[in-house]
């Protein structure tokens, strides 16, 4: 159904009607609904959903089945199996003073949720998130991103084939839908995005105080010391760098790199970009494109800048805007200043920064805001430990990249200025629900006995009570 800018009220009404039916739904009722969408995913539209991506990004037919489909399978197998669980009541200790009764926590649905999601990864941080707030009993209005339309309109039939409206409903637009969206009470935001677009969201949710979730993104450091092992370095970063042409949250932004490893590591690129994409990368089966010519043209301009300030290309630097095609490309001998160490890349260009002390490489990357994910390839567990210490970050994988974000039993986002609150798995399932605190009285509670009229001999009960309990 195509919604417009009137109907997003009685749109939010339908479901705000429905949420207490919703969100009492057993367990069963919530892993049918998940089943629903597994199969819609896994067997009904999975060409449908491949044909899309080909066309919004030229996503290479393996990275839709393992990025797209996979991901979000496996978030509903996750809820699937956890969901009896998470959804009992969690009995904790009751202390003495309130002897006489008993304590519990239950999670409940939030109720009527918006979910805003970006472009990179359409199907994953759409559904993902939606799977979240099935499972914990909401009703959901999606807003995806109008950057990959083909995809905006296949979870638009997806949806619309699925579920009521007054139960998930998928509302098309470009920012202007975003903002109307934004003005209604909803329970809960979920949002994925920049961090740019995070701060309007949090401003309008503050409005209804609305609780939110932000997924967002920003600069995230690879760094790799004396003791890496370069050409597995290499490998690693090579693969998560160039993943989807670099257009991921989690993608190593930037490279720290001792100086002394520098050209060795630089020859280890080169040999692992020609093997994973060919000499000519253009004609690659397993290299995807820039989203749109926006996007294509933001990237165009930092390498502009890069060249004419002597940044110096060591791999890549080709590119082909009729095709929104960029070359992997690493480059270095940056000035600070430029755009491609301030600002998030998220496209296929490396910038390498070498450094002459650990103590330094922490401290730059501790001058930037604090990033989503942080990659350490060292093995030395005294450096190891030095850049844990000392930085903080919304993830971490050591001698490795990007794979922290495929296991559901790790908690998924940033903090502060890459995000707020997290995802995935139990995670994601608490985002979308209130944690309601419970105590029962069955029976006298001493409590009673500090009611007023307030006698010395409660006063002495109360004294005995701060001294001992
Ligand atoms: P974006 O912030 O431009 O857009 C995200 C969504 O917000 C889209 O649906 C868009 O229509 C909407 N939007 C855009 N401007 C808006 C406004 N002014 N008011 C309200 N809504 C608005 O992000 P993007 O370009 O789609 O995605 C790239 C960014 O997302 C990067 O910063 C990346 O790091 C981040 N990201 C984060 C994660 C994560 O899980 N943490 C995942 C993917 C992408």
């Amino acid at each position: 159904m195509d919604y417009t800018k009137n109907d997003y009220y009685e749109l939010f009404l339908k479901q705000k009607n429905n949420q207490l039916h919703i969100g009492n739904s057993s367990c069963k009722t919530r892993i049918n609904t998940l089943n629903k969408l597994q199969k819609a995913i896994q067997v009904t539209y999975r060409e449908a959903i491949q044909d899309a991506l080909q066309k919004d990004l030229s996503k290479p037919l393996l990275e839709t089945e393992l990025t797209e489909i996979y991901t979000v399978v496996k978030e509903i197998k996750y809820a699937k199996t956890h969901l009896n669980k998470w959804m009992q009541k969690h009995n904790v200790d009751t202390p003495l003073t309130l002897l006489g009764s008993s304590s519990y926590i239950k999670y409940e649905s939030k109720g009527v949720c918006l979910i805003i999601s970006p472009w990179n990864f359409p199907f994953n941080l759409t559904f993902g998130p939606l799977v979240s707030a099935i499972a914990a009993g909401n009703t959901v209005i999606i807003k995806p991103s109008e950057m990959t339309p083909h995809s905006s309109e296949l979870m638009a039939k997806i949806v619309s084939d699925i579920f009521e409206e007054d139960e998930v409903a998928l509302v098309q637009g470009e920012v202007e839908t975003s903002t109307e969206l934004l003005k209604l009470p909803f329970n809960h935001i979920f949002f994925t995005g920049s961090p740019k677009v995070g701060k309007i969201v949090m401003q309008a949710a503050s409005k209804n105080l609305s609780s939110l979730t932000l997924e967002l993104g920003g600069k995230s450091p690879t760094v790799i010391d004396r003791t890496a092992n370069i050409d597995k370095a290499a490998k690693k970063l090579m693969w998560g760098k160039f993943l989807n042409a670099g257009q991921i949250c989690i993608c190593p932004d930037y490279v720290l790199i001792d100086e002394a490893l520098k050209d060795n590591f630089i020859e280890a690129c080169k040999k692992w970009l020609n093997h994973y994409f060919t000499a000519n990368p253009k004609a690659s089966q397993s290299y995807g494109r820039i989203v749109t010519d926006k996007h294509f043209e933001r990237l165009e301009s930092y390498l502009q800048e890069a060249e004419q300030k002597n940044g110096k290309v060591e791999l890549g630097g080709n590119r082909d805007s009729s095709s929104k095609y960029i070359e992997p490309t690493i480059i270095s001998d940056l000035k600070p200043e430029a755009m491609l160490l301030e600002d998030e890349i998220f496209g296929p260009i490396l910038p390498i920064v070498t450094y002459k002390s650990l103590d330094l490489a922490i401290t730059y990357i501790n001058s930037k805001a604090r990033p989503l994910a942080l990659y350490i390839f060292s093995s030395n567990k005294t450096n190891i430990k030095k850049i844990i210490n000392n930085t903080r970050a919304g993830g971490t994988c050591i001698n490795n990249t990007i794979i922290h974000y495929t296991n559901h039993n790790l908690p998924f986002g940033g903090i502060n200025n890459s995000g707020i609150g997290k995802s995935h798995g139990f995670f994601g399932f608490e985002a979308f629900s209130n944690k309601r605190a419970f105590i029962k009285q069955y029976t006298f509670g001493v409590t009673e006995l500090l009611f007023p009229p307030y006698t010395s001999f409660k006063e002495k009960i109360a004294k005995l009570t701060i001294k001992w309990f």
